[in-house]
């Protein structure tokens, strides 16, 4: 069936997706399904109705031990171990192939689960995802060391060499925003680097982990290579972060959270990667194309709600060009339909859920009640977690709506005169996730590149993700990256081996 032609009720979605829906609560532990040792289950929310459309098992520690035991027996068996990485990499295409082939199954699922417009589930998480995973697929038969030739102080020649290892059995943590194709994020450099898996998806956004385990298991991976708990942070995440037998951590989600993450991990003395929340800046200098930019600072801000981590949450225009580019993105804000998301004519779905939604609320009424003026010209619908796409301006720049990562459709606008002046303002928050630069000047762009502290600056593009870039970010917005070469290395292992000739 066609994206088009799909219907807006769960009732009517493809049989595939309601079997899912109905399908008993389960992690996915050393290939076998099973429910909670508690027995134990989370409701599962669609955030367009609000109302419960599946239920997930409530994991806890016993869960995540048996997870990470049987992660730890995968790494460490014959049946994974031997695996060559030729044959490592066909089964990562193969898994690949499976997620094309069950495309629609996923796309329907997670719209429904995060709320995200169907389309956007279909482009960007799901098919985005596959592609991850076919450029992760080309590495395992290029990991390499280096080899070389000395003396030792005592004048023997020596060889030493470098290998790359798998680090062991890795925990991934990952958020609700874009949940399949963050968790592929982890999944795939893991297998390309023979790690074994446990990943933790975000209690909201669950249903395509599970669906990915189904797949890894049909793509022909030996049982416990991957391996999935569902549960809550404190109850199945944490434990995962401070189970001895898990070699390293690989987080996504809030700063806060990553925070507290870093240090339980640092207590163990366990490395983790922390990829974090994000205030990123859209620029737009006077002699950029206008329209081409008041689109791209647009969608960088309603893009899934507003819940991007790079989201262009802040948007700076330098004076003269000020009114213009604040009209046509209110205009482009005005034409966005807010909707279920199964909806064929939605472009704008709800936020993930009922506490989100009045966080994001909160910080708005916060800035109106601050003297800022805000542009809105849409009603919300009366079922679901609906934020309607918010433009601020004359908010102060040290209030709450610029500074904190709000993830909502809301953008708080500023003018500028020169780029000392928006460099400043742009590096002005704790965050360096991101930023996009809009000019026709060559010297604009390169000065932008060179004075943004972030880990990642799109000049007059959108900047979607690419497989063989790495994303991640500094300051409050974490360390460690994925996608690219950059990321595989966080999964590798580094060994020195000595030969000396007796
Ligand atoms: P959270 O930090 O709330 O949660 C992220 C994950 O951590 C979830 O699986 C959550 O579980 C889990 N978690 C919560 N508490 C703990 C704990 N004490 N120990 C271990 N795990 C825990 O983030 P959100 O889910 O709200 O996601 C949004 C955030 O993710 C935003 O800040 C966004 O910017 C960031 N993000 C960053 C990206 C990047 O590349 N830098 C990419 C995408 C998103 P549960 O929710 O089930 O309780």
């Amino acid at each position: 069936m066609s994206t088009q032609q799909q219907a807006t009720s769960v009732t009517s979605a493809p049989r595939e997706v309601q079997e899912f829906l109905r399908s008993a609560p389960a992690h996915l532990v050393g290939g076998t399904k099973r429910p909670s040792g508690s027995g134990e289950e989370i409701e599962v929310v669609d955030p367009s109705t609000g109302d419960v459309i599946s239920h997930i098992a409530r994991g806890r520690s016993e869960d995540v031990d048996a997870a990470v035991q049987a992660a730890d027996s995968a790494l460490r068996s014959s049946s994974w171990t031997k695996v060559s990485p030729a044959t490592r990499e066909s089964l990562m295409h193969r898994l690949a192939t499976l997620i094309d082939e069950n495309i629609e199954t996923l796309a329907f699922l997670e719209s429904l689960d995060n709320g995200m417009p169907l389309p956007l589930a279909h482009n960007l998480d799901i098919a985005g995802a596959a592609d991850v995973l076919r450029y992760m697929a080309g590495w395992p038969t290029k990991i390499a060391g280096r080899t070389m030739a000395f003396e030792s102080p005592f004048g023997n020649r020596v060889m030493g060499q470098t290998r790359r290892e798998p680090v062991g059995v890795v925990g991934g943590i990952i958020p609700w925003n874009v949940p399949f194709m963050l968790a592929i994020w982890k999944v795939a450099p893991a297998l390309a680097a023979g790690c074994t898996i446990v990943l933790k998806p975000a209690e909201d956004t669950s249903l395509t982990a599970l669906f990915l385990g189904d797949l890894v298991l049909d793509a022909g991976f030996p049982p416990g290579v991957v391996n999935i708990v569902t549960g809550t942070g404190p109850e199945a995440g944490q434990p995962l972060i401070e189970h001895p037998l898990v070699s390293k951590v690989f987080f996504t989600g809030s700063t806060t959270t990553g925070i507290a993450v870093g240090r339980a991990a640092a207590s163990h003395t366990k490395p983790v990667s922390l990829e974090l929340g994000g205030k990123s800046p859209t620029i737009i200098f006077a002699d950029a194309d206008l329209e081409a930019a008041a689109a791209g600072a647009a969608e960088a801000i309603f893009l899934n709600s507003g819940q991007i981590c790079v989201a262009g949450s802040r948007l700076y225009v330098q004076k003269k060009a000020y009114d213009d580019i604040v009209n046509r993105v209110a205009s482009l804000a005005s034409k966005h339909v807010l909707g279920n998301s199964l909806d064929p004519a939605t472009t704008l779905g709800p936020v993930i859920s009922r506490r989100h939604k009045e966080r994001v609320d909160g910080y708005i009424d916060a800035a109106e009640s601050d003297g800022a003026e805000l542009i809105s010209s849409h009603s919300i619908p009366e079922q679901g977690f609906f934020v309607a796409p918010t433009i601020v301006t004359g908010a102060e720049h040290g209030a709450a709506i610029t500074q904190e990562e709000v993830f909502g459709p809301v953008l708080s606008v500023y003018p500028f005169d020169d780029e000392t002046d928006v460099l400043q303002a742009a590096n002005g928050t704790p965050y360096g996730l991101a930023a996009t630069v809009w000019t026709s000047s060559l010297g604009h762009a390169e000065a932008m590149i060179d004075g943004l502290e972030c880990g990642k600056v799109s000049v007059n593009s959108p900047g979607f993700p690419y497989p063989g870039l790495p994303e991640g970010g500094k300051k409050a917005s974490g360390y460690g990256r994925d996608l690219g070469p950059e990321s595989l290395d966080g999964y590798l292992h580094s060994k020195t081996v000595i030969f000396e000739r007796s």
